[in-house]
């Protein structure tokens, strides 16, 4: 499914400045996905709703679906998206590379000898049987969507006749350069490891340490996740040729280094009404000496308002994402999303945070109390 990949480098370069790209990360990126070792991506769904899947399909702001996951970046293996299924498809992923048209491109080179011969992967002045193995022996990176099941054995979930979530992690993970896991419930477990978790789902960090696999990981949370945020991340990958900075929970801090709430459009609103208590004596238990209740009921608010959602029980304080800026839906190309979830009247429920969703419930508060009073 490898094709052209101009029209991701024109997203790429339409979109350099939310996430941080220079005009040299441009050239570098032009320079990688040039290259016959251009990084493959192989996508597994273990547990989980398909909603990050559909988010990702849905992104427009880098590029559109096609133009990401078709035209450009060589998607090995999507059990939403590649033509086959089943046992088949996945038997294909497990046959990474070279492909059947690099095979021939590689053949029409196969001895020659000179300068900047396109296959002389090693830079040696002819291309033989070790740029062959070079080439076959390349990375992909493995984006994974979903928990994994470890309970009775992995049978809870099978991506292909006995084929476990489990062992398919196995498999791929072990050879994978580098994992994305995607979601809340990749990256955390989410709600398939709720309580009380009947199937022991694991998150992808939790279930690389179990199969003892240690490979690079990163977390890009969100139920779903932000398209921009996947799409980002591959970005910087492909550009720098190493893991972009990350947080304690393994998130990239450009997406996840601040809180929702720092950047919500209500601040100041929270700042003139809660805030004055919450800074009172700088912690919690300070608000026990006010009558919160009353405070609370005398400032009602309704789900579906407009204004700061704090007494319904949002989660904004504790939620590291950048929602409130980059916004939910983008129109188009380069274009900022038309709206989130403070902005359409539904508090944060707090989904990028590892203890969601038990730890961020109950997501709203209908007594008037703030969540983290
Ligand atoms: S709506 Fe939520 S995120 Fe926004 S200011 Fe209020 S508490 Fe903070
Ligand atoms: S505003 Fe909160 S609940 Fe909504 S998508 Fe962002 S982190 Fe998740």
């Amino acid at each position: 499914m490898k094709v052209s990949r101009r029209d991701f480098l024109r997203a790429a370069a339409g979109m350099a400045g939310v996430i941080g790209l220079e005009a040299s990360g441009l050239l570098k990126l032009q320079e990688v996905l040039a290259a016959p070792g251009a990084p493959s991506v192989i996508w597994l769904q273990g547990a989980g709703c398909t909603g990050c899947s559909i988010s990702f399909l849905n992104s427009v702001y880098y590029a559109t679906a096609d133009e990401v996951l078709i035209n450009n970046i060589n998607l090995e293996y999507h059990p939403n998206i590649v033509p086959t299924a089943g046992d088949f498809a996945i038997s294909a992923a497990h046959v990474l590379r070279p492909s059947i048209s690099e095979m021939m491109d590689f053949n029409s080179e196969w001895l020659k000898e000179g300068q900047d011969l396109y296959f002389d992967l090693n830079s040696d002045g002819i291309v033989n049987n070790t740029d062959f193995v070079q080439l076959s022996q390349r990375g992909f990176i493995l984006v994974i969507e979903g928990a994994i099941p470890f309970g009775s054995n992995g049978a809870f979930c099978e991506i292909a006749s006995n084929l476990s979530m489990v062992d398919a992690v196995q498999q791929f993970g072990s050879a994978a350069s580098s994992i994305i896991a995607v979601g809340s419930c990749a990256s955390f477990g989410g709600i398939p490891a709720g309580n009380p978790n009947p199937t022991q789902a694991l998150s992808v960090g939790q279930a690389l340490a179990q199969l003892n696999i240690q490979k690079p990981l990163i977390n890009i949370p969100g139920c779903p996740a932000h398209p921009d945020w996947l799409v980002g991340t591959i970005v910087s990958i492909l550009t720098t040729g190493s893991i972009p900075a990350l947080d304690s929970n393994k998130r990239p801090t450009a997406f996840f280094g601040n809180t929702v709430h720092n950047s919500c459009q209500n601040k100041s609103a929270f700042d003139s009404t809660f805030g004055r208590q919450l800074g009172h004596a700088g912690n919690r238990s300070c608000l026990t000496c006010h009558s919160r209740n009353d405070y609370h009921v005398a400032n009602p608010k309704s789900l579906g308002s407009i204004g700061c959602l704090y007494a319904l029980g949002c989660k904004g304080r504790l939620t590291h994402a950048d929602c409130a800026t980059r916004k939910w839906n983008n129109p188009g190309k380069g274009q900022e999303g038309v709206s989130w979830c403070v902005q359409s009247g539904s508090p944060c429920l707090g989904c990028t945070e590892p203890n969601f969703p038990d730890g961020m419930s109950p997501f709203q508060t209908l007594n008037g109390y703030g969540v983290d009073d």
